[in-house]
């Protein structure tokens, strides 16, 4: 089986190393093919096809577009899309322009629990507005001793429904499979394991993201339990779903799996990887 990783994280998301680093890290570990799926962007893109270029790692693009869905944020990621397609690249943009709002409500959020100073920090860490995430409000809460990790600050602060937590709306689901489609890529439902959702609405979930042209799901992840991989066999054989593998790596020392670092796809399921090695 091909060594591929379709889900990571570089520094233009919340992943701590650049596309260039994440694919060097990726060569040394043995990864043959990559997807570079930071949130809400492809900035990344292009430096990561590069580098992936020069370590002969075959490189496919990809995005992980931020879903509200009723009250669940969902993660859709998209494979192999045209990064230079306006309508994904408009759709992308309206979602990035909403973190700075949302990181502001989340620093005055912060301070009434008795941290000053988060946004700026949070920002700092980020090195853009539009980047802005969670991730790096957690980062700063570790560093500045607030907490024992980046993990840590999501459990006590800015988890869901956390003393931190504020709700936000970002795409819709039908809208951010019409710009994945739309720009020619393969929509795969990332970590469904990570929604808490109950059987009625996951279902109703995976459904929906079928009818809406939703072909693959992410069966085992950096995001999923191992004993979770076999639920989501099973649901990827009953939907006909193909199946994805990704680490969902952000950084060293943070991420819990490597890239290219998880077991492989069970034999009976189709990797969507098949979509483009003809
Ligand atoms: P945001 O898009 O700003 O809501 O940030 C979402 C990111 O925060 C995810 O992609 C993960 O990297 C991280 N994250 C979310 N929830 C958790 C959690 N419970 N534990 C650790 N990291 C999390
Ligand atoms: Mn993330
Ligand atoms: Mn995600
Ligand atoms: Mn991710």
């Amino acid at each position: 089986m091909d060594n591929f990783d379709l889900h990571n994280h570089s520094t233009a998301s919340d992943g701590t190393l650049s596309p260039a680093q994440l694919l060097e890290l990726a060569a040394r570990q043995g990864v043959q093919a990559m997807a570079l799926t930071d949130h809400d962007t492809v900035e990344g893109l292009e430096e990561a096809a590069r580098a992936a270029r020069s370590h002969g790692i075959a490189f496919v693009t990809g995005v992980e577009i931020s879903v509200t869905w009723g009250d669940t944020t969902v993660h859709v990621v998209g494979l192999g899309i045209d990064p230079a397609n306006a309508d994904l690249a408009n759709g992308l943009r309206s979602i990035r322009e909403g973190r700075l709002g949302r990181g502001k409500r989340m620093a005055d959020a912060l301070e009434k629990l008795g941290f000053r100073g988060t946004l700026e920090a949070a920002l700092a860490h980020a090195g853009d507005e539009k980047r802005l995430s969670r991730t790096h409000f957690a980062r700063h809460l570790a560093e500045s001793g607030a907490v024992k990790d980046a993990q840590q600050a999501f459990d006590k602060y800015l988890g869901k429904d956390k003393p931190a937590y504020v709700r936000h709306q970002w795409a819709r689901l039908e809208d951010a499979m019409g710009w994945i489609l739309g720009a020619g890529g393969v929509a795969v439902l990332a970590h469904p394991g990570r929604y808490g959702l109950k059987p009625l609405g996951r279902a109703t979930l995976l459904d929906e993201f079928k009818r809406l042209g939703g072909e693959a799901i992410e069966v085992v992840t950096g995001s999923h339990r191992p004993e979770e991989y076999a639920t989501w066999r099973r649901v990827a054989e009953q939907y006909g779903f193909l199946a994805s593998r990704g680490s969902d790596f952000h950084g060293p020392g943070e991420s819990p799996v490597m890239p290219g670092g998880l077991p492989p796809l069970p034999a009976s399921l189709v990797p969507v990887w098949s979509r483009w090695a003809h």
